[in-house]
């Protein structure tokens, strides 16, 4: 089962989301598991600190190695990778949250301050994990991004698991828009073929319109698609 260890000084925070709707429903029923480390539970002095100043100086203060290494060492592995968020990290892709869901879980590490020391990610085989280009004031909130990306893939979290297929990113474009009741909204209509019942149509015309934005919004992802082709799901490999 998929069990995510997060290591952080902020163990509060956490399930936070992960509990609510059909991610926490998920876990109740024993799809996936979770537990806090608290990392301030293995400072080594009575002030509870695991940080100090930058070695060469200037600002900020920096977790320390030989903490945050004896916070890891109190995990069981488990054939778990240990995912360092950092907006220095190789960023997330959905490629990414499939091949993690089929795996053991995830031992999620949060930095905090001006981050943690470089030494760490060598000793302990720690993998730098970023969830975009933008800085954050902690790992908490990007570890819960990486595990609801990875635990609602889990089969059997999701009540329509046909869903999953066609969303953005899965066939290595952005989702077709989506419409609903009411018919007419403020003078704006659904598009007649979504009504028209003929079900290669609508096909036809939601794979054009996922084109369309992809092109647009993603030239990047648009031309990584005509290059690759769709994400396979059966044969993801990191
Ligand atoms: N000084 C660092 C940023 C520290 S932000 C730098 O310039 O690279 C503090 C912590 O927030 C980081 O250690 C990391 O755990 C988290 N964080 C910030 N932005 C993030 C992002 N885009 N993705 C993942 N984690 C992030």
């Amino acid at each position: 089962m998929f069990h995510a260890t997060v290591l952080t000084l902020y163990p509060e925070l956490f399930p936070g989301p992960l509990d609510a709707s059909v991610l926490g429903r998920g876990r109740a029923e024993g799809h996936w598991s979770f537990d806090t480390v608290n990392i301030r539970e293995f400072s080594d002095n009575k002030y509870g600190s695991v940080d100090d100043t930058p070695a060469g100086g200037g600002a900020g203060l920096v977790m320390r190695a030989d903490i945050l290494a004896a916070a890891i060492d109190s995990v069981e592995r488990n054939d778990r990778p240990i995912l360092c968020l950092s907006p220095r990290g190789k960023p997330l892709t959905q490629r990414r949250a499939q091949s993690l869901s089929k795996g053991p879980g995830v031992i999620a590490l949060c930095g905090r301050f001006e981050g943690i020391d470089e030494r760490i990610f060598a000793a302990r085989d720690v993998e730098e994990v970023s969830i975009g280009d933008f800085v954050l004031a902690g790992g908490e909130i990007a570890a819960m991004a990486l595990i609801e990306a990875c635990v609602r893939l889990i089969p059997g979290v999701l009540g329509c698991a046909s869903s999953l297929g066609e969303e953005s990113f899965e066939g290595g474009l952005l989702e077709y828009p989506q419409y609903t009741r009411p018919r007419d909204f403020e003078g704006r209509a659904i598009p007649d073929v979504l009504l028209s019942g003929d079900h290669q149509r609508i096909a036809d015309w939601r794979r054009k319109e996922a084109e369309k934005i992809t092109r647009t919004r993603r030239p990047d992802l648009f031309e990584r698609f005509e290059q690759d082709g769709p994400i396979r799901r059966d044969k993801n490999k990191d």
